[in-house]
């Protein structure tokens, strides 16, 4: 194997390329906030749906499920947000949402959904992407034994900045994306896209070096079913790449409900370290590294501060909280996860 470069062996310059895209610490909380649109669109489009009485969301719109990791049916609710019931899970501790919105209505969702898609374009969210993404293939391609960078499938490939930062670093992406915009600007600029879901397509077995989930499990309502179906698609020695939000993070201990990272339309499960690892585990890959990205300190200190998490302007409540400490106790708001199927899996 290719010797891994200087900055993924040595813990400080690892720190300094994560920090370097962390919104929180790059333009601060409210201004990241702002500029980005990230409120706005982490209203509940399905606000008008929700029964004022009850809270809950209008029961023929939604379909229970039981624990997407572990299959145990829901432990008790935790809390009710947008009009969805989240539970954890008493056997892996998975907080998940059900019910859940029916896959019909979710599908329609995701085909039109364009908030989002705000988000992503905008400047300062594109800019701290790229480097992420370049961040994320860095770290991928060291585990490849000098085949990076190769042939990559990006799930859920949103509005192209991965697909296309993985282009400009010399990988060959394809890009699965199932909404109709995201995809036809993709296509518009000459990328491989699938607009279909994975099952339905019919790429080639053992034909890709890295599979990439950025910010796309929380979403699915069978992501065990999506990480098996892409099992066949690496050839030997292939590596999966995964983040997704931390439900052991800092921040979300500390804000429960006020999290934006909670919203029952979209974001349907929530991972911690133990959960995504039991997933992956029992599905025959092995974990090669997991850290956390991003720290979310300014939601942090804003509520420590009683002021609103996402555009307070709080000091720092405590100097020794530092993006050193929360990615050393992977207390991060992201999980981020390489892995590779075992041999014989
Ligand atoms: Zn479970």
């Amino acid at each position: 194997m290719s010797p891994a470069p200087d900055w993924l062996k040595d813990k400080k310059s690892r720190l300094e390329r994560k920090n370097a895209f962390d919104g929180a610490l790059v333009y601060g909380t409210a201004k990241f906030n702002r500029e980005t649109g990230r409120g706005n669109a982490a209203k509940n489009p399905f606000q008008e749906y929700v029964d004022p009485d009850t809270g809950m969301i209008r029961p023929d719109l939604v379909r229970p499920r039981s624990c997407p990791v572990c299959g145990e049916p829901p432990g008790p609710g935790l809390f009710i947000k947008g009009g969805f019931r989240h539970v954890r899970c008493p056997s892996c501790g998975l907080i998940y949402v059900s019910l859940i919105l029916r896959e019909d209505v979710m599908l329609r969702y995701w085909r039109d959904e364009l908030a989002w898609m705000s988000v992503l374009n905008s400047g300062p969210q594109e800019e701290l992407d790229r480097l992420k993404f370049a961040y994320g293939l860095d770290a991928a391609g060291a585990w490849l034994e000098g085949r990076a960078p190769g042939k990559l499938l990006d799930m859920g490939a949103g509005n192209g900045t991965f697909v296309r930062t993985a282009n400009s670093m010399g990988w060959k992406a394809t890009a699965l994306e199932i909404n109709t915009e995201c995809a036809e600007a993709m296509l518009n600029e000459g990328f491989q896209v699938i607009v279909k879901p994975l099952e339905l397509s019919d790429l080639p077995h053992g034909s890709f070096d890295l599979v990439t989930f950025w910010e796309v499990l929380e979403h699915l309502a069978e992501p065990r079913l999506a990480l098996s179906r892409v099992a066949p698609l690496f050839n030997e020695g292939g590596v999966l790449l995964v983040m997704v939000p931390n439900a052991g993070s800092l921040v979300t201990r500390i804000l429960h409900e006020k999290s934006n990272t909670f919203g029952g339309h979209s974001h349907l499960n929530h991972f911690d370290a133990g959960s995504l690892a039991r997933l992956l585990e029992s599905l025959g890959y092995q974990i090669l590294e997991m850290e956390t990205l991003l720290t979310e300190l300014g939601a942090i200190n804003n509520h420590l501060d009683f002021q609103d998490p996402y555009l307070g302007e709080a000091a720092s409540f405590a100097s020794d909280l530092t993006p050193e400490l929360i990615h050393d106790r992977m207390w991060g708001s992201r999980l981020f996860v390489i892995a590779r199927r075992k041999p014989g899996a």
